[in-house]
């Protein structure tokens, strides 16, 4: 096995990267070298466009339909109307389904709550289910109402930091946050899902590591990554560093037309996460987002691709295939093609 550089980045690195992000279309465009009536760039979306530079770095100069260029480049297409496509398909804002157990603290499923962090991530995945989401509403500003409501269930076994994207946060905001929920003895486990060790990889500093390493409760990453070139040499080194620091990794993904809806994408990139140490977890059916049209699959396509894949990997780097349905117990797993059902008579 190749050993990869397990330094982590200095601490202002990040941060810097993440001012210079990419902003503007054009600007985007012309870096690559890709004519604007190639793809029909939207210059002024409602959903800004940010790509931090590390992340470019992995795009195809000239190509128009580059698989991570396609992700994050708003487009003209999401201007289209399509019947059943909403602004909140999961109800994340719906007072009926009653998620809200505190102003920063959701809780759709049993034993594990999800904590917003932060307002924004390092970068706006095109088709992201929380395009629409009303952060201003949830203004994670103080979290006591949230870490009150953990601290008063104890069938609370798991605390998931989420966001947009929690490693945002600063080390020393992290280190309390994480400081705060590893003194409720109730809690076990604590995850974060975060894009950042793939989109800006310079996120994984010393601060970082040290705070993870020093949680009571053992942590899982769950990064987010769609497609085996948004992996190299740096998201290597971070996934080394983030491992020596106990942390266990795992991907989500979506399954995305026209970015990985290959079988030959989809195992490619399970090959590639488990060659930089991550097992993936989730590949998610695309969410019915308003503006997300032009990026979904067919159920019957997914239920195809996931049995192909199943087909050509160990089980171990098989993702589960899963949907997300408003008030289900948990994620809805897709059925497969092999009814697998015994009963007794
Ligand atoms: C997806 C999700 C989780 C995590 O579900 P797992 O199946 O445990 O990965 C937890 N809370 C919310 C609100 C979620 O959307
Ligand atoms: S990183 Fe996740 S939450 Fe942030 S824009 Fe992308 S899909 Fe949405």
């Amino acid at each position: 096995m190749i050993t990869p550089n397990r330094t982590p980045w200095q601490p202002h690195d990040w941060q810097k990267l993440l001012q210079q992000a990419f902003r503007q279309p054009a600007t985007l465009l012309a870096h690559l070298k890709i004519a604007q009536d190639a793809v029909a760039p939207d210059a002024d979306p409602d959903f800004a466009m940010l790509v931090p530079e590390p992340f470019v770095q992995r795009m195809q100069p000239g190509n128009p339909l580059d698989p991570l260029l396609r992700q994050v480049l708003p487009t003209q297409q999401e201007h289209q109307q399509q019947p059943g496509f909403v602004a909140d398909p999961l109800g994340e804002t719906d007072a009926a389904l009653d998620f809200q157990r505190a102003p920063t603290l959701m809780q759709k499923y049993q034993s594990r709550v999800l904590l917003i962090t932060t307002p924004g991530c390092a970068v706006n995945c095109r088709y992201c289910f929380r395009r629409h989401f009303p952060y201003q509403d949830h203004k994670p500003k103080d979290h006591a109402l949230a870490l009150q409501a953990i601290r008063s269930d104890n069938s609370i076994s798991e605390v998931i930091l989420s966001g947009g994207d929690p490693l945002l946060l600063g080390d020393e905001a992290l280190a309390r946050l994480l400081q705060q929920i590893n003194a409720i003895p109730h809690v076990e486990r604590i995850r974060l899902h975060s894009r950042l060790p793939i989109v800006l990889p310079q996120r994984v500093t010393q601060g970082l590591l040290d705070l993870l390493q020093d949680s009571r409760c053992p942590v899982a990453l769950v990064v987010h990554c769609n497609h085996v070139q948004e992996l190299d040499a740096q998201t290597a080194r971070a996934f080394a560093c983030l491992r020596d620091a106990g942390v266990h990794l795992l991907n989500q993904s979506v399954l995305l037309h026209g970015i990985n809806d290959e079988v030959d994408a989809l195992c490619e990139l399970s090959r590639g996460l488990f060659a930089q140490g991550v097992l993936p977890y989730y590949l998610h059916m695309p969410d019915a987002v308003s503006g997300t049209a032009h990026f979904d699959v067919l159920d019957a396509k997914g239920v195809e691709l996931h049995t192909q894949m199943r087909n050509q990997l160990p089980g171990y780097l098989l993702p589960r295939l899963v949907r997300e349905e408003p008030g289900g117990a948990s994620k809805t797993p897709m059925p497969t093609d092999r009814l697998a059902l015994r009963t007794i008579d």
